[in-house]
């Protein structure tokens, strides 16, 4: 590691300590990561800020985020919301996990993916040797519960982008991994069914950056959860994530995976 990395790692450290209470014992190998979420009456917010006005002003971090988050009201899913769902995870994460938003579950706790598709969705990754706290962080295409967890519309999804954009630039993770139609949309650019779009790695430009990322799309878990016979192809997908991310890195996770159930 360069003195700039361990420069910055300390850094991230001193931050979450401060902002979320956390800290790690020793030299661990990620810090987690758990964003503030806010009740629906938090105090109005102005836009949230893009990539380059975050980096115009104080350092950006994940805990700025979070806390412009809890306060936004950029469209109209501030109403319906109980809490923010900023996401969470380790702060040195190989993967970044987006979906398409909170549900009630997720809504009541402030917390993504924490219902039925979430514990799914950590078999999968456990499946190649990947654990939400330890080594990926998961978060949404937006913060707030679309009302029915009907799908956010193109204007939410473009009102919450440029949050996600600043999270993945923080984080620049190996790989990100978008879970559903929606994520995978809005990700790949692409206007078209994800049995189209996944089975591929695609560059994924990070916004106010010179760098791209891989990005592998798949099924989200609550219609793989309808539908097993979809089972297959995640499993694909997540071999494909995998070779992704031992292309990339000095120490590849394990070759030997199971099948998730
Ligand atoms: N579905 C999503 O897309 N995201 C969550 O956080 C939970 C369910």
């Amino acid at each position: 590691m360069t003195r700039d990395q361990r420069f910055w790692r300390l850094l991230t450290l001193v931050e979450d300590y401060y902002t979320t209470g956390e800290r790690t014992a020793g030299d661990p190998p990620a810090v987690r990561f758990r964003g503030a979420s806010a009740p629906a009456d938090a105090p109005a917010a102005p836009a949230p800020a893009t990539t380059d006005q975050a980096d115009a002003g104080a350092a950006d971090s994940l805990a700025r985020v979070a806390v412009e988050v809890a306060a936004c009201r950029a469209c109209r899913l501030c109403g319906g919301r109980t809490s923010t769902v900023p996401g969470e995870g380790a702060s040195q994460a190989l993967v970044m996990v987006v979906g398409e938003g909170p549900g009630r579950e997720e809504d009541r706790s402030g917390r993504p993916f924490v219902g039925p598709a979430g514990q799914y969705l950590d078999r999968w990754l456990a499946a190649i040797d990947l654990q939400r706290d330890a080594n990926c962080f998961i978060t949404n295409v937006v913060k707030c519960r679309p009302p029915d967890n009907r799908d956010p519309l193109p204007d939410e999804s473009r009102a919450c982008l440029p949050f996600l954009q600043r999270q993945i630039r923080l984080l620049r993770p190996r790989a990100l991994l978008s879970v559903g139609r929606i994520a995978s949309q809005v990700l790949t650019g692409r206007d078209a069914p994800l049995g189209a779009l996944r089975g591929q790695v695609y560059h994924y430009a990070v916004a106010g950056s010179p760098h791209s990322l891989p990005l592998v799309t798949t099924y989200h878990p609550s219609g793989v959860l309808r539908n097993q016979s979809l089972r297959r192809a995640v499993w694909d997908d997540l071999r494909l994530l995998q070779r992704v991310i031992a292309a990339d890195g000095d120490s590849p996770p394990a070759t030997s995976a199971s099948a998730p159930g």
